[in-house]
């Protein structure tokens, strides 16, 4: 249930104008998220372009409503109080592929699906996205984080991305000025800000030509592991970062937590970095297993583990 709002019956009204009756009110944001967990959006805008994103989020800026960028909802926990302000589902997949030397430039939207990226590209005997296989989410959840796997990262591929900077309008970003680390970057660290995020737009991606069955044999091979080790049910991949010198899913699993649950959601016998919804759950159930996770493992290692995953929207703190 919503308390908060943020936007005014006139601006609702601007907002329409623009963009018809495919601006919808109190949109339940469980329908959009891995975990199928998270209240509803103020005002919720589905885009299908990088041009329609563009403007729908200098729409909010000007009007000095909070707005929340959407891709895959993969590596996000939504408050069962929801989002004040507008949600983005970003929708806008348009890709395409030019040569550059030896090498092919992707350059892709940033709503566009990772995986079915990779697949593309796997098709197209292009070489540099395989690790992405079966990592859920778009192009601009993976630039923003930094999303990465069995040895590849974002960071090893991205030439450059298109990025809406508020009062600034477009900029490009080299690799470099992204400030790559392990699952951050400069634009992870907006985290805590609701006005004035930076939005990616697209992205450009570097891959190489490669045998169709070489990379084909790779990617079999990451989907393979990924089933071995990862458990299928709703999830929001690896809920803490690996602490420097350990893991957290080993920390997790070794303070006696694998199985742990509370109301419908737990932490997975396979893998104890991964929480698992079992089906109507509450944002507060698994933010439970987090702050359990966290102090048992501090209290029996005295290790502090960092959330990889990003709490999202109305959190009462106070509880
Ligand atoms: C089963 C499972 C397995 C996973 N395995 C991996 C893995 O192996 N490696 C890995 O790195 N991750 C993994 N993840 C986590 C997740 O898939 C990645 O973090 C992914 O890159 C998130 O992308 P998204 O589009 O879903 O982002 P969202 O969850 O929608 O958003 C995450 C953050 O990025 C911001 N954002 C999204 N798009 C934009 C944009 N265009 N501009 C600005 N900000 C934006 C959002 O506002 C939010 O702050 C896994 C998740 C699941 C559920």
């Amino acid at each position: 249930m919503r308390v908060k709002t943020a936007v005014s019956e006139m601006t609702r009204e601007q907002f329409r104008e623009v963009f018809g009756e495919t601006l919808r009110v109190n949109e339940p944001l469980s329908r959009y998220t891995s975990a199928r967990v998270g209240g509803p959006a103020e005002l919720f805008l589905s885009i299908n372009s990088a041009q329609e994103l563009h403007q729908a989020v200098e729409l909010a800026y000007n009007h000095k409503i909070p707005y929340f960028i959407l891709g895959g909802g993969s590596n996000i926990l939504v408050a069962d109080s929801g989002i004040t302000g507008l949600v983005i589902l970003n929708r806008a997949r348009t890709v395409n592929f030019r040569h550059n030397g030896l090498n092919v430039i992707c350059t892709g939207e940033s709503g566009m699906n990772l995986s079915s990226l990779a697949r593309k590209c796997i098709a197209k005997g292009l070489s540099g996205l395989e690790w992405a296989i079966g990592v859920p989410g778009t192009i601009g959840g993976a630039v923003v984080g930094n999303a990465g796997a069995h040895g590849g990262d974002i960071s090893s591929i991205l030439l450059a991305a298109t990025v809406w900077e508020p009062s600034h309008g477009i900029r490009v970003y080299t690799n470099e000025e992204m400030q790559y680390g392990y699952r951050d970057s400069i634009l992870k660290r907006d985290q805590h800000k609701a006005r004035t995020r930076r939005v990616v737009l697209s992205a450009e991606l570097q891959l190489a030509p490669d045998s169709v069955e070489v990379l084909t044999a790779r990617a079999d091979a990451f989907t393979t592991r990924r089933k071995q080790t990862q458990p299928a049910g709703a999830s929001m991949g690896s809920m803490f970062k690996n602490p420097e010198n350990y893991y957290a899913g080993y920390l997790i699993e070794t303070a006696g937590l694998k199985g742990f649950q509370v109301g419908n959601a737990h932490i997975s016998e396979k893998h104890a970095n991964f929480f698992v919804s079992d089906g109507d759950t509450n944002a507060e159930d698994i933010r439970s297993l987090i702050a359990e996770a966290w102090n048992s493992v501090r209290e029996q290692f005295g290790v502090e583990m960092e959330l990889e995953v990003e709490l999202v929207g109305d959190w009462d703190f106070t509880k």
